[in-house]
């Protein structure tokens, strides 16, 4: 019994070793310009054999793909290696409080179909947005023509380290709803995991070469934010970090969707921004981008921001969502109450985002493609 439970160590091992390679051969091709088995071979430091079989499975999978081989070239010639851009993709869905969005991007990450609909949450009950986002999931799909592994879905709340929407303020009918099993169902046993929408921007911005200690603000209807610490998403004791909307700046301001009072989400989220400058609706505001208002948005910011930087010591702040497109005013104010207030560090570096408002659906979809690459 002895021999046979080693015997079955052995190979757990063994296999352990292979997937750690595949992983590391599929890394290497994932790198840039097309590479040989020879390349890899030599950047890897594993010998050639074992690489041509790690890529035979590679390629079985689909998820490499070999290109012509360059002519001219003597001896054998070497066929360069690729993602297969035909091969497997990942889906991403976000339901926003007033709309949903489709993407599906490619193994190489990019984007290869894109869709959203004006869909308002607020007062509906979880199984309307469910459909919308069900609906508009099969569209993307259908048009990009590739075979989806797998989704993931940005949500405007607190979601637990299970994937359920626990609690979401501006959808008050949203409560404990396991929306990735439930969007799995609809969209026939595909695995869909869920998470905070601020959450998977900020790891879109990482992957975009963004810095790897920050805090992401993704400015909306609802103020949320990604921290990210040493290059990895912080997410908490339960995975429900970064409800920085309602992190109080002012104790006896205006009632907060959350039930508490002078949030952030109260001075700097997008119903704020409009109320204050007396404009209808998100197109109007940025048209207008009335110093004063976006300055006072800036401020709470700020000092919001400034808490948390003194808390974690975290050298840049990046505003997303409707962020960049608020220009000077808004983050000019940000900068000033950081300069004031944080005392933690000599300086802060504040950018915007340059992902725009589709950071969060981006980085649900290349997140799929992320773990494809990741654990091959
Ligand atoms: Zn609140």
């Amino acid at each position: 019994m002895a021999g046979e439970s080693a015997r079955n160590g052995g190979a757990a091992g063994q296999q352990t070793v292979r997937r750690h390679n595949l992983a590391l051969v599929l890394g290497e091709i994932a790198g840039g310009e097309p590479v040989s088995r020879a390349g890899v071979a030599a950047r890897t430091g594993l010998t050639r054999g074992t690489v041509s079989s790690l890529v035979e499975e590679l390629l079985a999978a689909g998820l490499v793909t070999e290109l012509a081989a360059a002519r001219g070239t003597p001896g054998r010639p070497a066929s360069p290696l690729q993602l297969n851009r035909s091969g497997p993709a990942g889906l991403g869905i976000e339901i926003g409080v007033d709309h949903v969005s489709a993407c599906v991007v490619d193994l190489s990450g990019a984007v290869r179909a894109r869709r959203t609909v004006a869909s308002d949450h607020r007062d509906d009950v979880p199984s309307a947005g469910l459909a919308t986002a069900t609906a508009l999931a099969g569209e993307v799909t259908a048009e990009a023509g590739l075979p989806v592994a797998g989704a993931t879905v940005a949500l405007p709340g607190v979601v637990g380290a299970d994937g359920v929407l626990e609690r979401a303020p501006n959808l008050p009918r949203w409560v404990d709803v396991a929306v990735g099993d439930e969007l799995g169902v609809r969209l026939d046993g595909l695995p869909v995991r869920a998470g905070n929408e601020a959450d998977l921007a900020a790891l879109a911005e990482l992957r975009t070469g963004g810095p790897a200690d920050a805090v992401y603000v993704s400015g909306g209807i609802g103020v949320g934010a990604g921290i990210l610490l040493g290059g990895a998403l912080f997410r908490g004791a339960g995975g429900r970090a970064g409800e920085i909307g309602h992190v109080v700046v002012e104790p006896d301001g205006p009632a907060c969707s959350c039930g508490g009072r002078g949030c952030l989400e109260t001075a700097a989220g997008l119903e704020a921004l409009l109320r204050a400058a007396g404009t209808p609706d998100v197109d109007a505001l940025l048209a207008a981008r009335p110093g004063p208002p976006l300055a006072r948005a800036g401020r709470a910011l700020g000092v919001a921001l400034a808490g948390a930087v003194n808390l974690l010591d975290v050298p840049s702040v990046v505003l997303g969502g409707i962020y960049p497109r608020c220009g000077e005013p808004l983050i000019d104010a940000v900068r000033t109450e950081l300069a004031a207030r944080v005392v933690s560090r000599p300086a802060v570096d504040v950018r915007f985002s340059a992902l725009g408002p589709d950071a969060a659906l981006l980085g649900a979809a290349t997140a799929v493609v992320h773990d494809l690459l990741a654990r091959p």
